[in-house]
């Protein structure tokens, strides 16, 4: 309690013990101490309890009363109950600014949010931006079915994994199928969910520009690339020694030109696609073919070790499959000094999946390159990697195969011993081995 309350209520006990008092002096003068008495402590019941309706009609009142003046308990108590109103309503509306601030602020965002209820899936809050991008509107989308209410976006299925969906890239907005959406999908606490579509629209368009560019620039130049190559190669040097340097370089600079050309347009064609082929694969067949690219670039300077202890297939696109392996068994060729080691192994997993694995006992890559191996044009060393015949692109189409099969890429590796990419699948693309013509892995 504080000094001024204590004060007021002893104060206030005080009157109270002055007025009995004075009750009962007049009641003995008078001959009746107890009457005197009782009509003393009756009025000041009825004193307190007009106070008491006096202080819970200010407590209750729409209209700011002034605090009483005066001293006593009661009056004491009004003021601290008007400090305590005052104090609120001042909290009050600095919350609803610092709401409105908010509000305001995700009005202006450019990105659809959407408050979402966990257990009941119903919208509880969205943004102005909801409206053009989803189709939101107050009050009828207040409350409902978020899945009902972004039709015909299938989300109902998205929705159901929570906490691990994945974004939902380039998809059609249900408000007007001419935007394209990324929604992305944020549990912010144990009961609510923040739904966030973006406007890829733009983005979407470009990427698509670039990527036909790329591939049609390919295309356009194969044709050219074919007649120089066709020439180059009829050309006969036989007699001219001076030119016969320039012309093997020539025919050295336009296979490359070609190499680069075929993996930009895989690329293209690879992420054109949504999924590629879904055939069984099978592996016997493919170990050999790895190993006979292994020997043909190798010519004889490695030793090639090929082995197969997973006895099963996967499911997939056959063809892309061995795009993407043979891009690792060739730079596992290239990036391996004469007399290496290069191992090529299919195996079983604990878990159910599959992995191929690429080792050597090569160059190595330094730790800080291995996050941007898979980049476009990514070279360690350029020179090196120009040296060999490489194009920058070998790694940037597995990781395009592989993540078109749900698969992802590995690599460990270490300078001066060599590097290992392992290529893992898991349970949902490993078939039982089919029996097929027996795999050739004899040396
Ligand atoms: P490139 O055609 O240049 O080989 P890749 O995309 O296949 O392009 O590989 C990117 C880079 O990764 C290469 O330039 C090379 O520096 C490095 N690299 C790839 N595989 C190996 C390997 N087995 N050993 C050492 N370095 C490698």
């Amino acid at each position: 309690m504080q000094a001024d309350a204590r004060t007021a209520w002893f104060r206030t006990l005080g009157q109270l013990t002055l007025v009995l008092a004075a009750a009962l002096v007049f009641g003995l003068m008078v001959g009746q101490p107890w009457s005197a008495l009782t009509v003393a402590a009756l009025a000041v019941v009825g004193w307190h309890y007009w106070r008491l309706h006096d202080v819970l009609r200010r407590l209750t009142s729409r209209r700011r009363l002034a605090p009483a003046h005066g001293r006593g308990v009661w009056n004491e108590l009004d003021r601290l109950l008007f400090r305590g109103q005052t104090e609120m309503r001042t909290r009050k509306r600095r919350l609803l600014a610092m709401l409105r601030a908010y509000r305001a602020a995700a009005d202006v965002l450019p990105d659809a949010v959407v408050v979402v209820e966990r257990n009941s899936q119903r919208v509880l809050w969205f943004n102005a931006a909801a409206t053009p991008l989803l189709g939101l509107r107050h009050p009828a989308h207040r409350n409902a079915s978020l899945a009902g209410s972004l039709q015909p976006l299938a989300v109902a299925q998205w929705l159901a994994s929570g906490r691990n969906a994945e974004p939902m890239n380039d998809v059609a907005s249900p408000a007007n199928p001419a935007l394209r959406l990324r929604l992305r999908l944020l549990p912010y606490s144990e009961e609510l969910w923040l739904l966030i579509a973006r406007d890829i629209t733009q983005t979407t368009h470009l990427e698509q520009m670039r990527r036909d560019f790329v591939a049609n620039v390919s295309h356009e130049l194969r044709t050219p690339l074919t007649v120089i190559h066709g020439y180059l190669e009829m050309l006969d040097d036989g007699d001219v020694r001076e030119t016969a340097p320039m012309l093997d370089e020539m025919r050295r600079q336009s296979q490359r030109m070609t190499r680069l050309v075929e993996d930009l347009l895989t690329l293209s064609r690879l992420e054109a696609r949504d999924a590629l082929a879904d055939e069984p694969v099978a592996m016997a067949p493919m170990l050999s073919s790895l190993r006979r690219e292994a020997e043909a670039l190798s010519q004889g300077r490695h030793r090639i070790h090929v082995e197969d202890t997973a006895q099963v297939d996967l499911q997939g696109a056959g063809k892309e499959l061995h795009s993407a392996f043979s891009n690792l068994v060739s730079n596992a060729v290239r990036y391996t000094p004469e007399g290496g080691d290069i191992s090529v192994c299919f195996t079983h997993d604990a878990d159910g999946g599959a992995t191929l694995s690429v080792r050597d006992s090569g160059h190595g890559i330094p730790a800080t390159h291995l996050p941007r191996l898979t980049e476009r044009f990514y070279r360690v060393s350029t020179s090196r990697s120009r040296d060999t015949g490489g194009t920058g692109l070998g790694l940037a189409i597995v990781k395009h195969v592989l993540g078109l099969h749900g698969a992802r890429l590995d690599i460990a590796s270490e300078v001066g011993k060599g590097s290992r990419f392992a290529c893992r699948f898991d349970s949902a693309r490993v078939l039982p081995r089919t029996p097929h013509a027996p795999a050739d892995l004899s040396p």
